[in-house]
């Protein structure tokens, strides 16, 4: 790793300083996914993309097109990682360690407020307040597979703006691409032109997470962590395809802006959470996955769609919203949703 080259492009676009992960003592899981998102970034592409940590408590990632770089900030991974916590703590997949059935105890006011919110108000400290959980390997296995998903998923889209060119000086004036908690407001030109470039790049993150995943059970299949998390995380490949598809939806659950119903669609960086997810059922329903036909792929996202707000409603104590795929299916999203669909091919790098 070459931490004065990538500091140098980080102060060229003026995007901090480069995190120096062994000096994060209170977050170890830091060094250690580096070296995955290091590896993960060279091998995707026919050109090696470099990955780095950046020291900013800013909720962010970015893709630098030039210099071919990821970058995700502290910030985003200690928000990761404190989601993975909250899931084992909460007793996500109680087989594993024999936990014993989740507590749910839905709250109003906690259903009504954006998910990163409930995330900030603890500090992830594994060192000072070890989890009642640390004793169990089933459990702590858990968490690291959750982190080490979550963190997969955010470096994979961030490697999907760049492979699919979206840089190209004939397409954007753009030098990186952010992906922030919340997104930005935009003009309405620009908006639609992010909003199917987001798109894209989660296509590309969703695909390669799944596949990345069937490789791994198929060729470490007799690892002992894998061994352990298939019968409960991805027992087949469809269960697979629902883990790639929870995944994905989690991380769009917090970088959700939370208040898109009351804004205007034609000013989002970022489609709202449940549009992307639903052009992701879309794709996979439409097309199949992993050797799966598209009808074999319907069952699979059926039960995912309904899976993963289950989750995310047990773990943060909340009401789920059962009709959270239908809320963006209003007459005022028709025509946006249109226009970001007409507007995909010209994203999509196939060369
Ligand atoms: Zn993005």
């Amino acid at each position: 790793m070459n931490r004065d080259k990538f500091g140098q492009t980080l102060s060229k676009y003026k995007l901090g300083i480069v995190l120096h992960t062994e000096d994060i003592i209170i977050n170890p899981w830091f060094r250690l996914l580096e070296v995955d998102a290091t590896q993960m970034c060279r091998g995707m592409d026919s050109a090696p993309i470099d990955f780095c940590f950046s020291d900013s408590n800013s909720i962010q990632a970015y893709a630098i097109y030039e210099e071919r770089m990821v970058v995700v900030t502290k910030g985003m991974f200690s928000m990761i990682s404190k989601l993975a916590m909250i899931m084992v703590s909460k007793k996500m997949f109680p087989a594993l360690g024999s936990v014993g059935d989740p507590e749910w105890s839905p709250k109003l006011e906690r259903t009504t407020i954006p998910l990163r919110q409930l995330l900030n108000s603890e500090e992830f400290d594994w060192v000072n307040r070890r989890p009642e959980w640390i004793a169990s390997k089933e459990r702590q296995g858990l968490f690291f597979y959750l982190l080490l998903s979550l963190f997969r998923f955010v470096v994979l889209h961030e490697i999907g703006h760049i492979v699919n060119k979206h840089g190209d000086k004939h397409r954007t004036a753009s030098a990186f691409e952010v992906d922030q908690v919340g997104g930005s407001t935009l003009s309405r030109e620009q908006a639609v032109s992010s909003q199917a470039k987001e798109s894209v790049a989660d296509h590309f993150a969703f695909h390669r997470f799944l596949n990345l995943l069937h490789r791994e059970l198929k060729l470490k299949g007799e690892d002992e962590l894998l061994l352990m998390l298939k019968p409960h995380l991805f027992s087949d490949v469809t269960g697979e395809i629902g883990y790639s598809l929870m995944v994905s939806y989690l991380f769009f659950s917090i970088m959700d802006r939370g208040d898109w119903w009351a804004g205007d669609p034609y000013t989002f960086s970022h489609p709202p959470a449940p549009f992307r997810v639903r052009t992701l059922l879309a794709g996979v329903q439409e097309f199949g996955a992993i050797g799966l036909n598209a009808d074999e792929c319907g069952l699979a996202v059926a039960k995912a769609a309904l899976g993963a707000e289950a989750i995310v409603a047990t773990s943060f104590g909340r009401f789920p919203d059962m009709y959270w795929l239908d809320s963006v299916s209003g007459e005022s999203y028709k025509n946006i949703y249109q226009e970001i669909f007409e507007e995909l091919p010209k994203w999509q790098w196939n060369g």
